[in-house]
């Protein structure tokens, strides 16, 4: 089973994700092919495939992306390897933006799709300026892209408010759950 999970940079995707995969061992994350730099604590292979622009444009013409995007002047792509060799019982997990969702939705219309959305775009502020990761002028760029990938929101199955971690992570898990018994 496919599980696409967007929502604006802040939202908290990766970490529900992170619960999700520490509490079912059947499940797992698509592994993304990136061009930007990885961050501290990311590791090759692991968090991203980091490749360069040319490596990535060439894997484009090899035709080994199931889609790819360009966010935040940076490309990012799912390979097709990912997404074959998922066997019945297993869940696999794409953490991904919403171009990239709606191009996996076309390509794989079963594939479940969970969109996550702030409390309040306030709250999402004051997420993104606590990571302190990012300057105040990339934090408004974030805010800008986030209210643009919100209105993509009725394009996906579910639409999920993360409120608080452990509460988001029992609904998404309990809609994965409800999905796979049909
Ligand atoms: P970050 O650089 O913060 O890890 O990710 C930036 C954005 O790229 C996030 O919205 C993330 O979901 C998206 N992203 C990560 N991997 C992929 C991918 O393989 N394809 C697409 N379309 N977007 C991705």
């Amino acid at each position: 089973m496919i599980v696409v999970v967007s929502g604006p940079g802040g939202v908290g995707k990766s970490t529900v994700v992170r619960e999700l995969l520490r509490r079912h061992p059947e499940m797992h994350r698509s592994v993304s092919v990136t061009t930007r730099s990885p961050r501290p604590d990311e590791r090759d292979g692991i968090d991203y495939h980091f490749v360069t622009e040319s490596c990535f444009t060439d894997w484009v013409d090899k035709g080994l992306f199931a889609e790819y995007a360009d966010v935040r002047g940076h490309r990012y792509g799912t390979l097709v390897q990912s997404l074959e060799s998922i066997r019945p019982e297993e869940v696999i997990i794409l953490t991904i933006d919403v171009h990239g969702g709606t191009r996996i939705k076309a390509q794989f219309p079963q594939a479940l799709m969970v969109f996550l959305k702030p409390p309040t775009q306030g709250e999402l502020q004051h997420r993104l300026a606590c990571r302190g990761s990012e300057t105040p002028e990339e934090i408004a760029g974030r805010l800008e892209l986030g209210k643009y990938e919100m209105t993509f929101a009725a394009e996906y199955d579910y639409m999920v408010t993360n409120r608080d971690l452990p509460s988001t992570v029992d609904i998404v898990d309990m809609i994965i759950q409800c999905e796979r018994r049909k």
